[in-house]
């Protein structure tokens, strides 16, 4: 490869500061260090995750970062110590890494790998150390992957290869909300066949959520959301009702119990709201529910009477819905080359990187199941 060993200058968007827009910049991405991989950003989705970051949780610490965490790419070239990948590779950045040597990775109970940026670095949401750089100023890389960049560098540790047939312009979503979803309903709530279900929020971890309680064979599976337009697409996926708590003077919980005969055996909040992640444990039945809180936020407190959990109730939340990343990204890539699981259906607009600020808009704005931007060409 031309580039290999070489500083890689190339677009990127870049988060100068909180609540503005992106700006493309042309920035540098230094060659991979060891266990390094540098990759070519072909797709990538615009994920709630990032607007999080950008309007609400705006860390100071956090600026300036290259945002992006749902992307799918190609190696370009590879640092000392990597025999895993080589250029050529299809492969999907991951926000979470699976080292596969920590207390964490050896334990079946968990996905979270205590190496890469989520270690201790949830606030910030990006390490202190990069490979990017731009007008002589070192930029984050956003959850350890940064995909509005043509070119990004990973530890080897936080990659996934993928079949090389699959499209990278749909498995991107795998890279986050689709697994997200999905895995919050079939590892961490572990829905059971026959089973009654509430997802609350119907963006793409939603729906992604609503179409892993019906893989898991859930019988009713009602979704939650504000905005009326998303019933539509709830039911594509295998929602069996749709509410809006906006139609009720009274909580969604209680509504939720006078449908269910007292309650939901299942209930998961993909919105990101403290005030929806205590309706969602109320929503469940007593006894057995299991809430699951999927939507991101560190900036509030949440609450809930103890008598909630005292009754029986199980209060759980879920990283990248509880998949080993390394091992589960590529069995979502499968299971969609197998038809198995629907990805097409989440994307409502493909843009280009150019237009990433213009797909920010429309996902603030509800217009957007999700936006995938083309990065560069391959
Ligand atoms: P999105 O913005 O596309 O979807 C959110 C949905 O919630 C929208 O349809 C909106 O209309 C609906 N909503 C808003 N307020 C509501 C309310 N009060 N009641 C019911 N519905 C309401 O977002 P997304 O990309 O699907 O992400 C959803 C959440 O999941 C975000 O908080 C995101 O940060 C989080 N997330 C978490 C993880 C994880 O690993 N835990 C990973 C990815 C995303
Ligand atoms: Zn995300």
């Amino acid at each position: 490869m031309a580039t290999a060993g070489k500083v890689i200058k190339c677009k990127a968007a870049v988060a100068w500061e909180p609540n503005k827009p992106l700006v493309i910049e042309d920035i540098e991405v230094a060659p991979p260090q060891a266990n390094e991989v540098r990759i070519k950003i072909v797709a990538t989705g615009v994920c709630h995750t990032d607007l999080y970051h950008l309007f609400e949780g705006m860390h100071k610490d956090g600026f300036p970062a290259v945002l992006g965490h749902e992307g799918a790419g190609i190696v370009e070239s590879v640092g000392p110590g990597v025999s895993e990948f080589q250029p050529g590779d299809r492969v999907i950045p991951l926000f979470i890494s699976q080292c596969r040597e920590c207390r964490f990775c050896k334990s079946p109970k968990t996905n979270q790998c205590e190496k890469g940026w989520a270690a201790d670095h949830y606030d910030v949401m990006a390490l202190a150390d990069s490979r990017f750089t731009c007008k002589g100023k070192k930029v984050l890389q956003f959850m350890g992957t940064s995909t509005f960049s043509e070119y990004t560098v990973m530890n080897q540790i936080a990659v996934a290869k993928i079949d090389p047939a699959a499209p990278l312009d749909k498995v991107c979503l795998l890279g986050c909300g689709v697994c997200t979803g999905f895995g919050a309903a079939v590892n961490t709530a572990k829905v059971e066949p026959g089973s009654t279900c509430a997802v609350f929020g119907m963006g793409a971890v939603g729906l992604a959520a609503v179409m892993g309680c019906k893989f898991a064979g859930a019988k009713r599976i009602i979704a939650v959301d504000t905005n009326p337009e998303k019933a539509e697409k709830a039911r594509v996926f295998g929602a069996t009702e749709f509410v809006n708590p906006k139609d009720y003077n009274r909580p969604i919980s209680k509504v939720l119990a006078e449908m269910t005969n007292g309650g939901v055996d299942y209930s998961l909040e993909c919105v990101g709201n403290v005030d929806v992640m205590r309706n969602a444990l109320e929503s469940c039945m007593k006894g057995w529910g299991v809430s699951v809180v999927v939507g991101w936020t560190d900036k509030h407190d949440f609450s809930a009477r103890p008598i909630q959990l005292i009754a029986g109730r199980t209060w759980k939340g879920t990283l990248f819905g509880g998949f080993k990343s390394k091992d589960g990204v590529p069995q979502m890539v499968k299971a969609y080359m197998e038809r198995k699981v629907k990805l097409d259906e989440f994307i409502t607009h493909n843009m280009t990187l150019a237009q990433v600020n213009e797909a920010i808009e429309l996902m603030k704005r509800g217009g957007c199941i999700r936006t995938v931007l083309s990065v560069s060409r391959h």
